[in-house]
């Protein structure tokens, strides 16, 4: 179905971005890279009367170092951040999450800010985000502030961000040397998951003496937010990296979850996915 028209307005600063949003009010939405967006529109699930592309704004762009952190643009496409040396060093998890998400095509075009903005109870971007302790930086016309990924997902495609808000960047603690894996669970290939399960963990010892001394898990598709597995967590802290210990650790992943049921999967057969995913992401993360 064709979109019902809208006007366009593509401003190239924040500033102006925020001063469109803010005359336009409801009637206006931002578009990133629309993969998203566009489906809604032609479904005609929703008819802005204006919309507001950031894609001309540049400073929303790209990964850069800050510390103790790499910040991330909200306008950084999917498949600049999949292959960012930086990320690939300090956030590996983010890169895992981005190597199953979606067809080429939709990573070239969707933005890493666009798809948490989105919230997505599927979306493989914010269970990494909230594993890692992600902040979301957020302009608005009283200025900018900041959201720790505990408080940013609130419900089902619903999330701190104000109506008259842009997110802008979104930083991740560094977490260097630390093992990462994204266990999506599919179908078919570039299916949304049906479950999926991003661990990242940091290992202490020799060979064959090796102990988990952090662990964080988040969980995708188990509940109307992304979840974090923190049972999990917990019962690893300590613990060898064996087979049995990650098994017994693992048991724990679908604690304090409310999956949904659907045509690709119960409510139970989810809670035992979440298990096997987090049994075998933990596992490969230690390199084990
Ligand atoms: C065929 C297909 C398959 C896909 N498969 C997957 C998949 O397997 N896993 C997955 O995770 N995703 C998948 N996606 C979604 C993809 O990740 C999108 O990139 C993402 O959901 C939205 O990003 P976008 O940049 O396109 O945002 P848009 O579609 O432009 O926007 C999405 C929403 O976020 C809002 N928004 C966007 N940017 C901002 C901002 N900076 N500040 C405030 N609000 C903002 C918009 O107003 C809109 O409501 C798929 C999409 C398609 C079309």
């Amino acid at each position: 179905m064709i979109p019902a028209a809208f006007d366009y307005v593509a401003p190239t600063t924040v500033e102006d971005a925020l001063a469109a949003l803010a005359q336009y009010g409801d009637e206006a939405k931002i578009i990133a890279g629309g993969q998203s967006l566009l489906p809604v529109l032609r479904m005609r699930l929703n008819a802005p009367e204006w919309i507001i592309d950031l894609g001309r704004i540049e400073s929303l762009r790209g990964v850069r170092d800050d510390g103790d952190a790499i910040v991330i643009g909200a306008m950084t496409p999917h498949v600049v951040v999949g292959s960012d040396p930086l990320v690939a060093e300090h956030a590996s998890l983010v890169a895992k999450a981005v190597e199953h998400l979606a067809d080429a095509q939709v990573r070239h075009r969707g933005t890493f800010g666009g798809a948490l903005a989105h919230a997505d109870p599927a979306g493989d971007l914010g269970a990494p985000a909230l594993a890692l302790g992600a902040e979301f930086v957020i302009a608005g016309s009283g200025g900018t502030r900041t959201v720790a990924a505990d408080d940013f997902f609130v419900d089902l495609f619903e999330t701190a961000i104000g109506e008259d808000e842009i997110l802008t960047e979104v930083r991740i603690p560094k977490r260097t040397g630390w093992g990462a894996t994204y266990e999506k669970f599919v179908r078919v290939a570039h299916q949304w998951p049906i479950v999926a399960v991003a661990a990242t963990v940091r290992v202490e010892g020799q060979a064959g003496d090796r102990v988990f001394a952090e662990a964080r898990i988040g969980l995708t598709n188990m509940g109307s937010t992304p979840l974090r597995a923190r049972a999990v967590e917990d019962a690893l802290v300590g613990q060898p990296v064996t087979d049995d210990a990650v098994r017994t650790a693992a048991a724990l992943a679908a604690d304090g979850t409310n999956p949904p049921s659907d045509l690709n999967g119960d409510a139970d057969y989810r809670r035992h996915l979440a298990t096997v995913l987090t049994r075998r992401a933990v596992l490969d993360a230690a390199g084990a």
